[in-house]
């Protein structure tokens, strides 16, 4: 532990369980009272509520172009099927049984 490489640290950040987003503390999101909340960030859950009020297919829509701008995907529907796979393992999009 005390001797964290920058890449270690990467690894350990938390993810929004909203977008997937790998946080810094500084974007954690914000309870009601103010509090940060470090199971989301702050784009996605501000003031004890979610930023946006969507689906799961419609935060994909939003997410895609980012994947593609950073690489991690060729094409915005390469993207798509890629995050569709994905934010259902994220806490916000789980489907309760
Ligand atoms: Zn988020």
């Amino acid at each position: 532990m005390e001797h964290q490489t920058q890449n270690q640290k990467q690894e350990n950040l938390k993810i929004c369980q909203s977008c997937g987003m790998p946080m810094q503390a500084e974007q954690y999101g914000t309870n009601q009272d103010g509090s940060s909340n470090d199971k989301y960030c702050c784009y996605c859950f501000k003031d004890g509520e979610f930023a946006q009020k969507c689906t799961v297919e419609e935060m994909v829509e939003f997410c895609a172009p980012f994947e593609v701008e950073g690489g991690r995907a060729k094409t915005k529907e390469e993207a798509k099927k890629m995050l569709m796979a994905y934010f259902p393992t994220l806490e916000r999009w789980k489907v309760k049984a």
